[in-house]
């Protein structure tokens, strides 16, 4: 049904030999801002003074970039109350005036993208690709539900659910953020946003842009906080649906909790994956080592889309171990807010010790882990690591972060090699590197995921052109920036087919 449509619309990216606009950038990422601070953003006012946190920042941890405040559970309460009255007016209003306020959103993320990239680089250790990436699709979001909203009910709009809770993750702070809360919103449900708590600082900028764009305050509110905050949400009978990414435990509690209250309320989930790129003897080495850097280390591995385990045909194994081992030498680990970065830092000390500790598993067990020297001193950071497995039941789970698991297969092997993924019940991304069609549709056919990827990285799934999101326990779906969404949103509503 995507294809039948005009083009959604893409945020304008820079152009990276514009060397006047890199320095304007590179001055935008150099700027410090001055500490900031997340507190609840109530419609009612001012929250009581409740417990403040410091917001590191993961590249140099001894540096605050701001401070938090948690929503108490009066906050919580407070936030559900208002957005329960405010919810009949919103969803009373035509679609066209809810959709023009989250085109004004667009415009003015794009706008502020000078005061978003040092936050981002700060709060949670984007590099500058990432960074922009991120502030684009934040725009595209808006922009892209807006347009979906006017497409399909250009006049009235289906009963929307009710008070919804947006729970967000840290690894995109901004785009994930924004985009839970704009398909909420476009429909007409109010909005509890709860960002992670590594990232609120973000969150309640993105807040002030919405509120600036004219969403009302009893439409969005902010709510930061820990696990407790999302779980109090969840629980709160106010709550008619949730929209969640992050890890896969946190999505199997609040999908128990929904479960054990009012179970008509839906739980829109997006988790980890298994995700892997299948290579055969035909790909072009030379473009298979550049997808995998950017598929594994990009965001240093934090994405759910991220590739976890590369199999390579035993024909060409050794020459791409070769190459690849090679160029992750030549990766900067480092400050995200310089431009030559290309891996910044985990997003926090307890997610380093995580990805090492499943590094040494790996040593310990005699698996060959291949990884270039640390330069940096300070910092959550990780130097990009190779483990050569020799089996696929080697594997822990999802590892978050910069690992890349190596495995060799024989041609005879590969139909086992398939089902053993399937069988790991996770259902994401899938790269397929070949200039052979029938192995990438046997590949493509064969393995269960929401999103297939050839000849290409497999991550940045562009709003509106690729919807994005998996199944079993990668996700529930509907796909994130595709048309089946908003039909989620909305109570008793039925697409009869297509959206
Ligand atoms: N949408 C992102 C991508 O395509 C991944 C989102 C996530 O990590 O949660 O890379």
């Amino acid at each position: 049904p995507i294809a039948r449509h005009a083009h959604p619309p893409v945020t304008p990216g820079i152009d990276w030999s514009d060397e006047t606009a890199l320095a304007a950038l590179a001055r935008a990422l150099a700027t410090q801002p001055a500490p900031q601070h997340a507190m609840p953003m109530l419609a009612s006012g001012t929250p009581e003074p409740g417990p403040v946190l410091f917001i590191a920042n993961p590249a140099s941890p001894s540096q605050a970039v701001g401070t938090m405040q948690t929503a108490s559970p009066a906050d919580i309460a407070a936030a559900c109350q208002t957005a329960t009255s405010f919810a009949p007016l919103w969803s009373a209003l035509p679609t066209a005036e809810r959709a023009s306020v989250l085109e004004c959103a667009a415009d003015l993320i794009a706008a502020q993208r000078d005061a978003l990239l040092p936050l981002l680089c700060r709060e949670a250790g984007k590099t500058l690709p990432a960074a922009l990436g991120e502030i684009r699709e934040a725009a595209d979001f808006c922009r892209y539900y807006a347009r979906e909203a006017r497409r399909q009910w250009p006049e009235r709009m289906p009963s929307a659910l009710g008070p919804v809770a947006a729970i967000s993750p840290w690894n995109f702070p901004l785009a994930i953020f924004v985009g839970q809360i704009a398909a909420a919103l476009v429909v007409g449900n109010p909005v509890l946003a709860k960002p992670a708590e590594e990232t609120p600082l973000t969150a309640a900028l993105a807040v002030r842009l919405l509120w600036q764009a004219g969403v009302p305050h009893a439409a969005l509110q902010l709510l930061p906080g820990g696990p407790e905050v999302g779980e109090a949400l969840t629980r709160h009978p106010a709550i008619r649906g949730v929209l969640f990414t992050g890890s896969l435990p946190a999505a199997q509690a609040i999908h128990r909790t929904l479960a054990a209250g009012d179970a008509r309320r839906p739980l829109i989930a997006e988790t980890g994956g298994m995700n892997a790129m299948l290579v055969d003897s035909s790909a072009l080495p030379e473009q298979v080592v550049q997808d995998v850097l950017d598929s594994a280390f990009d965001s240093a591995g934090q994405r759910c889309s991220a590739l976890r385990v590369l199999c390579l045909p035993a024909a060409t194994a050794e020459r791409i171990t070769h190459l690849l081992r090679a160029a992750m030498r030549e990766l900067q680990v480092g400050d995200p807010c310089r431009l030559d970065t290309d891996v910044g830092p985990l997003i926090s000390a307890d997610a380093l010790s995580r990805v090492s500790a499943a590094l040494r598993g790996f040593i310990e067990q005699g698996q060959p882990v291949h990884q270039a020297p640390l330069q940096v001193e300070q910092g959550h950071f990780m130097a990009p690591a190779l483990v050569e497995i020799s089996h696929l039941a080697r594997l822990p789970g999802e590892i978050f972060g910069p690992v890349l698991a190596v495995l060799r297969y024989r041609h005879e092997e590969l139909p086992g090699l398939l089902a053993e993924l399937n069988a790991r019940q996770y259902g994401l991304t899938l790269a397929v590197a070949s200039r052979c069609p029938s192995f990438v549709e046997q590949v493509a056919a064969a393995v269960r995921v929401g999103n297939v990827y050839v000849n290409r990285n497999q991550i940045g799934a562009v709003v509106g052109h690729q919807p994005f999101g998996g199944e079993r326990l990668s996700g529930t779906g509907p796909k994130a920036g595709g048309p089946w969404l908003l039909w989620r949103l909305l109570r008793n509503a039925d697409p009869c087919g297509e959206p």
